[in-house]
């Protein structure tokens, strides 16, 4: 294999090795799933797969000189289609990367690298909306001369739904290339939505589905590859709800996302808060840098909220999420007898529905601490909208 850590979907994958054995692989697959579940990490298998010069029963032997070449994503059969965005005006047979501003495709290269050592990263450069359809008209001056390797071309276009976007034109490129697939070239689509894929393209493709990894799962990779601990790796699987992608990416932040909310609940329920304008600040800079961090920050604030708006009600710890930080819940429910948990957690429901219909950031969270400073005296702030 080409990953060391991709959690393999085993039916999916033998489905696939099964038909390599037997020489009768699709000319053109459909990976389709929800977001994180490593659908691009297997295409990526397959490519190698077909191409490697000793495969083995479970997939590329990952150690040959076409599979080292897959490893650094560099191989010369295989060629990445991901969309771009459209910076300068270009000429119909100009090569998409003349789209780009020269920064555009340092970064290019710089997330093609990421891609090659985690099959969970996301491709994505700022204002890629698009597939363009010079990428496609790219692949059609190529598709029909014969891989300069030996092998397969693999051609895998990740959010392929980005083909259809405005008239389509790139999808419709693409369609004469299905209907006429060249000989050893091998197409996988990768999407999140495949219903915004062409009909046309979708019934020319063999859909393969790829389910959500479960929270076991996320939480199992996350303390084996990511040495998290237990209970960081418990709610991180959860608040990211089977996207190994996010919960990678949080686990990467520097300092642990559980020590982060709890220094930000402090900073709330502290008895002479000082730092309010700088909190305030440094959220609604995260949420425009950060904005993956930020959302699940306010995730965690409000679990804990939750986990003490329980306790203050039933008494009991049994559904306590945050189980691990009994004395820290105590420490709080004694700390702040008349507080209305209830009125803290939906403050900050309140912030993140507010954030998604584009409200200003200082605001929103000005209003989300003066609705947790009331509630913690046991009142409910008037509000006006
Ligand atoms: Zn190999």
């Amino acid at each position: 294999m080409i990953y060391s850590d991709l959690i393999l979907h085993s039916d999916q994958w033998q489905q696939l090795v099964a038909a390599f054995n037997q020489e009768r692989l699709a000319h053109a697959y459909l990976f389709y799933g929800p977001a994180g579940s490593g659908k691009e990490g297997h295409a990526i298998e397959l490519a190698a797969l077909v191409n490697c010069q000793q495969p083995t029963n479970n997939g590329a032997c990952g150690s040959c000189p076409s599979c080292i070449k897959v490893k650094n994503l560099q191989h010369p059969n295989i060629q990445l289609v991901v969309p771009l965005p459209r910076r300068n005006a270009i000429e119909k047979d100009d090569p998409p990367l003349k789209a780009l501003r020269p920064a555009d495709v340092d970064d290019l290269t710089d997330q093609f690298a990421a891609k090659a050592r985690d099959p969970y990263f996301q491709i994505g450069l700022q204002g890629a909306q698009s597939i363009l359809i010079n990428s496609v008209r790219e692949l059609r001056r190529t598709a029909y001369l014969k891989p300069g390797e030996a092998g397969w071309r693999a051609i895998l276009i990740f959010q392929a739904e980005k083909l259809c976007t405005g008239v389509g034109a790139a999808a419709n490129a693409l369609l004469k290339l299905l209907e006429e697939p060249p000989d050893w070239t091998m197409f996988v689509l990768v999407t999140d939505r495949p219903h915004m894929l062409l009909d046309t393209i979708r019934s020319r493709c063999l859909g393969l589905h790829f389910p959500q990894l479960t929270s076991d799962q996320i939480a199992a990779f996350l303390q084996t590859h990511q040495g998290l601990a237990d209970e960081e790796a418990r709610v991180l699987a959860q608040v990211t709800g089977g996207n190994l992608g996010q919960a990678r990416e949080l686990a990467s932040e520097d300092g642990t996302q559980l020590e982060k909310v709890q220094a930000l609940l402090q900073d709330l329920l502290a008895d002479q808060p000082t730092g309010w304008q700088q909190t305030v600040n440094d959220l609604a800079l995260m949420r425009y840098r950060r904005s993956l961090e930020f959302t699940t920050r306010m995730q965690l604030l409000q679990l804990w909220f939750r986990d003490l708006m329980v306790l203050q009600k039933t008494g009991s710890e049994d559904q306590v999420i945050f189980s691990q930080r009994i004395t820290d819940l105590h420490r709080y429910l004694d700390a702040h007898p008349a507080a209305d948990w209830g009125a803290t957690t939906a403050a900050v429901e309140q912030v993140i529905s507010h954030l998604e219909r584009n409200i200003n950031p200082t605001l929103a969270l000005t209003n989300m601490i003066l609705d947790i400073r009331e509630a913690l005296n046991g009142q409910r702030r008037a509000r006006t909208e």
